[in-house]
């Protein structure tokens, strides 16, 4: 990327801006690229903390002379946000409701505010914003409003154009102006505003233009290519000159105040799951159905319904609604009272049986309609549509699906021939493309799969995109109909709308920006769309040569697949969501950019690509850029393309650690199973860190332990196999099959069965290093359960000899030690080989380790024995709920409290297991079981000892969890598996909360 540098610039705004001020190459690099195939390097980035920073940081540029980019999201998927100049990060501050008018549902906010935040305060008023375009959870207002976004519901609501009163802008020339509705001949208009000359002018070219606008803008809905200069036609009764606004991209003025038109919240909906045999057939009934006046009807074919099944998230929505294998769905939704939507949906089934498709057809009139009426289910199709494209670009190929004909919009009564035609370009360019979305307007998402390093793959870019438009401009209707024009479309405007209204944009654009202030480049006077100069992976992107120390081989390139796994990253911007799920809990508390999975993910990206200098993956600002994530393996289930930070970031402490060994910290830290031992004989002498004043303090100078922070206390009585096989029921291994089988006639339990369902009578129960040496009740509490389940219990012993207790390996990967991880991780390999080998289960209570079984072992350890242990390893919920469903389960329980607040762990999350936890406090009679709603509790292993890192991990605990926990009462009892997450929880609210095998044991009848 070549650079351009303007000296003084990065002075004047530190001395004239206190926000964040970014000109290091890791900031910019995290900024180079959005949601398109593009990647351009700003000159610095500027995140104001208030509309005035954003002014004065502006009007530095404009007597510097250097462009400026407003940013909110990142989400475009044109192109619309990288540029060589100075990006405006409007979403980390600017982003309140300013005001808020119920009664004439209206309100008026800051650009950076996103449109889940803001539904999420306008729900209580029952109100919400319409435009309920897929990337909810990041799209911020001023980021919709540039690109005249529009949502699945645009049938109803419209685009962002029809749902904006008025925009308070800076002009280019430093001037503030509002725009809004205004008498055609502007005496409304106050004689100094600078709005008066600059509209007069507009109105005239909109006079000059009228004819050539009518006779080219498409008349489709979704038209969002160019300026809307149609909105400056006479006639018009409804001039509002914030509409020259909407769609330009951050080309003409930046927003500093959006006010905006709000809906009632929707009531109960129907949906209808249309089901067809043939895709063609479904596009061709689109045209009948839209008459029946649904609020959306959203495609999703064959390819995403397969895609779809493959990702755990998804699978049981599609198993709850899809019948058979059809090759496309279209998914229709009434929004009226309920009768009438019953009525409607009685319609549709009336409409799609007099089309000719029934149930019992094959071929391609196989199909019909599922009603859909469960809220929930609702929801989760929903959620399954908008992350549409998403679930296209879990492909782990080096191709992938790439956007720029994605957006056409063709009127209904073609979209068939359209669709067809299309496909069949892409067939003849090699490729094929997946198509979703919005049926109901005529814009179909289609991606076609392509490998942008390739040459011939980006001629056959351009190929498609020429033709795709060719047919576009022969069905009347418009090229880009959703994402906006960016750099993909820019270039062709003159072959939509021509010559002459090309001119009259560059006009407009002069007319606000003569100098080319504001994000030049974009809409008007746009590079080529296939430059590649312009390419994220442009001419010359390689990765260098590197050692990685896990498997990455699901993926394509350097490290054996590591390359690959990192580029999985599309930029969509998921990871931003600021509420739901738990990904990224490091983002959700500080906002910025470096603190997302994203931002991570390109540092990476940049950085084994050599595009941030020497040594940049085990550099000082890559610890950094990894400093706040907590490896919750939040990303690894909710990145819709599964880009799995946690371990990455193991690769670079790896690389690090060979790079420059060890701290102290880290020591203490990923060596505590190998020290516990001896710990254990001594606890006094190590607990004095937390009795003595001063030496916690002196443990914050030396190691790096907050001192605000009190360690977990050491004790003599650790559980230890010795005494835990007193336990009737318990065998400790590796006992010969001879003596288990001895054992267990021994105990009463053998009947007779134990051979054909060894995995269901007898379980290993893996104690860790957590348990053991701290918490050891939780222990005793699995051990009495399991007993009293009528279970054969091991506990499995090392093979080697030694007595220092098994673990796996978890602490030393949390350091970069791999190779020690490794050691571990064989060494249980071996103790649990005679168990796992058989399939019996390897129960664990700490989530994380036991997790690890499943996740970080096999991809240390290439062994049968690994992949036996990971398909054997369960927590000790999952095997319970297990065992609870085939009806084996045998646990007599009696009532011990009302409510139980539980906090899941991370990795619970992340590997399906938290619904276990609820189904087995469930088994508790009288138990009201409540989930909260909370990302990671902050603690994340050492990550909240951290004198460093304690302030964010704080923060990340009052997110939502702690103070969940404050508001409980005295006798909830409050649950959390993890070991950090119950020691975050007694920090920071004052309750003790405990594993779920201790509410078991307290309930034991
Ligand atoms: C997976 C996926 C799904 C998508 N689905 C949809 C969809 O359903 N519907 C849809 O319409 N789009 C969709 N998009 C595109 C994109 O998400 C939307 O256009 C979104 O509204 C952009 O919001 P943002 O905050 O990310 O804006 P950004 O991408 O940050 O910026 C968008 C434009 O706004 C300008 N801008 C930002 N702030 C200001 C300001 N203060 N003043 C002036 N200009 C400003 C920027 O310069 C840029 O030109 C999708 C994208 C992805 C990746
Ligand atoms: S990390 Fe995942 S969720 Fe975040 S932007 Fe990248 S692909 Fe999207
Ligand atoms: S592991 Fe957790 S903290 Fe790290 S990037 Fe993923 S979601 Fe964020």
């Amino acid at each position: 990327m070549a650079e351009r540098l303007v000296p003084g610039l990065e002075r004047r705004l530190r001395a004239e801006i206190g926000g964040g001020v970014h000109f290091d190459r890791f900031s910019r690099g995290r900024y180079a690229t959005d949601a398109s195939h593009y990647q351009i390097m700003p000159l610095g980035v500027v995140t104001p903390r208030t509309i005035e920073e954003a002014e004065r940081a502006i009007e530095i540029c404009r007597v510097e002379g250097v462009p400026v980019t407003p940013r909110g999201g990142g989400s475009s998927q044109s192109g619309q946000t990288v540029n060589e100049s100075i990006i405006i990060d409007c979403s980390k501050h600017l982003n309140s409701i300013l005001d808020l008018d119920v009664a004439g549902r209206r309100a008026r906010v800051q650009p950076g505010i996103v449109l889940d935040d803001l539904n999420r305060q306008l729900k209580a008023h029952g109100l919400w914003f319409p435009v309920d375009v897929s990337t909810a959870s990041r799209a911020t207002i001023g980021g919709m409003t540039a690109n005249n976004s529009c949502g699945g519901r645009s049938l109803r609501y419209g685009n962002t154009r029809e749902n904006v009163l008025s925009i308070d802008a800076l002009l280019a020339d430093g001037a503030k102006a509002h725009f809004g509705p205004v008498a055609p001949d502007l005496s409304d208009v106050p004689d100094n505003s600078p709005l008066r000359p600059l509209a007069r002018d507009l109105f005239a070219l909109g006079r000059r233009e009228a004819d050539e606008i009518a006779a080219r803008f498409p008349k489709v809905q979704r038209r969002v290519g160019g300026y809307n200069i149609d909105a400056l036609v006479p006639g018009r009764n409804d001039v509002n000159l914030a509409h020259i606004l909407v769609g330009s991209e951050g080309t003409l003025a930046f927003s500093t105040a959006i006010e905006i038109k709000l809906a009632p919240l929707l009531g109960k909906r129907a949906v209808g799951a249309c089901h067809f045999g043939s895709f063609h057939e479904a596009m061709a009934a689109a045209q009948h159905i839209v008459k029946l006046g649904p609020i959306a009807v959203e495609l999703v074919d064959a390819t995403m319904i397969g895609l779809a099944r493959d990702i755990a998230m998804f699978r049981p929505t599609l198993e709850a609604f899809v019948r058979g294998q059809p090759q496309a769905l279209l998914l229709v939704e009434f929004a009226e009272e309920p009768d009438e939507n019953a009525r409607r949906l009685q319609r549709l089934h009336e409409l799609i049986g007099d089309l000719g498709f029934d149930w019992r057809n094959s071929g391609a009139k196989w199909g019909g309609v599922a009603d859909v009426l469960d809220p929930k289910l609702q929801a989760a199709i929903t959620d399954l549509r908008t992350a549409g494209l998403n679930i296209m670009m879990s492909m782990k190929d080096a191709g992938k699906p790439v956007s720029f004909v994605e957006d056409c919009a063709v009127p209904l009564e073609h979209l068939a021939d359209y669709t067809a035609r299309l496909t069949e370009v892409f067939e003849r360019n090699g490729t094929h493309g997946t198509w979703y979305a919005h049926a109901s307007v005529g814009c179909l998402h289609v991606r076609p799969i392509l490998n942008l390093r390739l040459d011939k793959d980006v001629k056959a870019m351009r190929a498609i995109a020429e033709q795709a438009f060719a047919f576009v401009r022969e069905y009347k209707g418009s090229h880009s109909g959703e994402h906006g024009d960016g750099i993909v479309r820019s270039e062709f405007h003159e072959f939509m709308f021509g010559k002459r209204l090309v001119h009259a944009f560059e006009e407009v654009k002069d007319r606000f920006d003569p100098n080319g202030l504001y994000n030049p480049g974009k809409i008007v006077r746009a590079p080529k769309f296939d430059d590649r100069t312009k390419f994220r992976y442009g001419p010359g992107y390689a990765a260098q040569p590197m050692t990685t120390q896990l498997d990455w081989s699901a993926y394509t390139g350097q490290g054996g697949g590591f390359q690959g796994a990192v580029e999985m990253c599309n930029n969509n911007g998921a990871c931003r969501a600021a509420a739901g799920g738990v990904m990224c809990p490091s983002y959700r508390v500080t906002r910025n950019e470096r603190d997302v999975t994203r931002g991570r993910a390109n540092t990476l990206r940049l950085a084994i690509t050599g595009q941030l200098g020497a040594d940049a993956f085990t550099s000082d600002e890559m610890v950094e850029t990894l400093k706040l994530c907590v490896s919750c393996k939040g990303c690894r289930r909710e990145c819709p393309t599964g880009v799995d930070m946690a371990r990455m970031k193991i690769e670079v402490q790896a690389a690090r650690a060979e790079r420059f060994g060890l701290s102290l910290h880290d020591r203490l830290v990923g060596y505590l199973p190998r020290y516990a031992p001896y710990a254990a004989k001594l606890p006094w002498l190590l607990n004095l860190r937390d009795m003595v004043p001063g030496a916690a303090k002196l443990s914050e100078a030396i190691a790096g332990f907050s001192a605000r922070r009190s360690l977990p206390k050491w004790r003599a009585d650790v559980f230890d196999d010795v005494t835990a096989a007193s336990l009737p029921g318990l065998i400790r291994q590796s006992t010969p099959l001879r003596d288990r089988m001895d054992a267990r006639i021994k105990s009463g339990h053998d009947d007779g069965e134990g051979d054909k369902r060894g995995d269901t009578s007898e379980v290993v129960l893996f104690a860790d290093t957590f348990n053991r040496y701290f918490e050891r009740e939780n222990l005793d509490a699995a051990l009495a359960v399991l007993n009293a389940a009528g279970y054969q219990v091991h506990l499995a012993k090392p093979r080697d000899g030694t007595s220092r207790p098994l673990c796996c390996g978890r602490t030393f990967l949390s350091i970069g030690k791999v190779d020690e991880a490794r050691k571990e991780a064989e060494r249980t390999l071996a103790a649990l080989e005679p168990f796992v080998s058989r399939g019996v289960p390897v129960v664990g209570l700490e989530p994380s380790c036991l997790l690890s079984f499943r996740d970080e072992v096999p991809a240390m350890v290439k062994s049968d024995s690994a992949k036996q242990l990971a398909d054997c390893a369960v927590t000790f919920e999952e095997f319970l709920a297990r065992e609870a469903k085939a009806e084996r389960l045998n646990l007599p329980l009696k009532r011990i409290a009302d409510r139980v607040l539980v906090h899941g762990h991370c990795h619970q999350k992340a590997f399906d297991a938290f619904g276990a936890v609820q189904t087995v406090l469930d088994l508790v009679p009288g138990l009201t079981v409540e989930p909260v709603e909370s990302s990671c509790c902050g603690m994340a292993g050492a990550f909240g000892y951290a004198a460093e890192t304690i302030d964010v991990s704080k923060a990340m605990g009052e997110l939502s969890l702690l103070p969940a926990v404050r508001n409980a009462d005295a006798e909830t009892l409050i649950v959390a598996d993890g070991t950090s997450c119950r020691h975050q929880i007694h920090d920071g609210a004052g309750r003790d909360a405990i594993h779920v095998a201790r509410v078991l044991a307290m309930a034991l009848a």
